[in-house]
């Protein structure tokens, strides 16, 4: 038993009127860009773009109107880096889902975004700490991708660790947001519908809609920062890395506040959490780490321990250690794909730092034993890769981050990966 085993077995109807209201009123932003995704090309990402694309592009839209009112309505009179500083006053109770946390303890709450054909409802744990001192609310979500288990164990650990005595603000859990893929073991919705390009939702829309509108209006509009955790997807693995639209100076201090941890400046996908949650005024991150269908130590480590230097740097918890060696910021990075089909083997690991025309790895047909070499087209460091495995021609192999004196010196050739957060298949959060 820990302090969150206080199961709530009421069952919670996740619409918040007001904010339905708000995301009734303008359809401009998301729907403007909802071709971004849509723009990147390979077979994995076939499931995601066939006939689905423009009901989804009405429905985003509809429910981003409002959205200029949902933002000014959570404009922070102050940058999120002097939230801690700034609070006055006692802490206050934390109302959210229908029940409230005194300061100074934790619960654990339950959200459910919808029903099994049985009208059984799937219910999800919320783990919430409210510090004993003021401060910003600060939220975690994972498994937006029902596959994608390290950040689950990501958030049970901070979660856990965080003494609510010693906290100014409050810390909200959600360690699994996609019930019903993972309990399939699937980045999907059972409709093979992805999730994270649903946000902020619709009430009246898809399965998709309506549980990315329950999430965001019971949960999401509750905080003022947001971290999304996810991994590679399709057999492929991240280095740990931060996603950040670097343009937004409070998206800014989140990413600085993680410390040790590779950034890869990338402007959000329309209708991925992290888009939505900071066109609502809630500066949010993507945390890449390792990839799906595993529990990968190293990667949970490096994770928890980035968000717990953030607590640290923006003052919500003191005397916690620093972890301060900044690591390099890419501003641009290119995917390296299968010419060939065949047996892909690796030969680099993530992390590697490698110079242009280096070998990453090699595909062998295992019929003609006919082998090709994977070459780097950039000087740079591979951030993401496939784990080895039989692939088809155009699947992406190796993500090399590009740093911008690195470019510079090598010139390379513009590379055919969109413009818009370098979304790639499924790699893009
Ligand atoms: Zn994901």
């Amino acid at each position: 038993m820990s302090v969150f085993d206080q199961p709530d077995r009421r069952r919670i109807v996740a619409r918040t009127p007001a904010l339905s209201c708000l995301l009734f009123a303008a359809g401009i932003a998301l729907a403007g860009e909802t071709s971004v995704e849509r723009s990147g090309n390979g077979v994995d990402l076939l499931q995601d773009t066939t006939d689905e694309g423009d009901a989804r592009s009405s429905e985003t839209s509809a429910a981003a109107e409002g959205l200029v009112e949902a933002v000014s309505a959570h404009e922070h009179d102050v940058p999120l880096a002097d939230a801690v500083d700034t609070a006055e006053g006692q802490a206050a109770p934390l109302t959210l889902l229908g029940d409230e946390v005194p300061p100074g303890s934790s619960k654990r709450l339950s959200w459910s975004a919808t029903e099994l054909f049985e009208g059984v409802p799937v219910s999800t744990p919320v783990l919430v700490v409210n510090g004993a001192q003021p401060g910003p609310t600060l939220c975690l979500t994972a498994a937006v991708h029902g596959d994608e288990l390290n950040g689950i164990e990501i958030v049970r650990r901070v979660l856990h660790d965080v003494d609510p005595e010693r906290l100014s603000g409050a810390l909200i859990g959600v360690p699994i947001v996609n019930v019903q893929g993972f309990r399939r073991g699937s980045r999907y919705l059972p409709d093979r519908r992805d999730l994270n390009r649903y946000f902020p939702g619709n009430p009246d829309g898809s399965a998709a809609a309506r549980i990315a509108h329950a999430l965001f209006s019971s949960v999401i509009a509750h905080c003022d920062a947001l971290v999304d955790l996810h991994t590679g997807s399709f057999e492929r693995a991240n280095l740990p890395q931060i996603r950040a639209d670097l343009r937004n100076p409070d998206v800014v201090t989140l990413t600085l506040g993680f410390g040790s941890m590779v950034v890869l400046h990338s402007e959000p996908t329309a209708g991925t959490l992290r888009h939505a949650a900071t066109m609502a005024g809630i500066p949010a991150v993507t945390v890449e780490a390792g990839g799906p269908s595993q529990l990968e130590p190293a990667e949970v480590k490096h994770g928890a321990k980035g968000i717990e230097t953030l607590l640290g740097t923006l003052g919500m918890v003191r005397k916690m250690r620093l972890w301060a060696d900044p690591e390099p910021v890419y501003y641009r990075s290119s995917w390296v794909r299968a010419d060939n089909g065949g047996i892909l083997l690796a030969n680099v690991s993530l992390g590697s730092s490698v110079r242009k025309g280096d070998l990453l790895g090699t595909i062998t047909d295992p019929m003609s034993n006919v082998s090709s070499e994977v070459r780097s087209p950039h000087s740079g460091r591979v951030i993401g890769m496939a784990r080895n495995q039989v692939v088809m021609p155009g699947f992406a192999a190796f993500h090399v981050g590009i740093q911008a004196v690195v470019e510079e010196e090598t010139a390379p050739e513009p590379t055919q990966e969109p413009a818009h957060g370098g979304y790639v298949d499924g790699m893009s959060e």
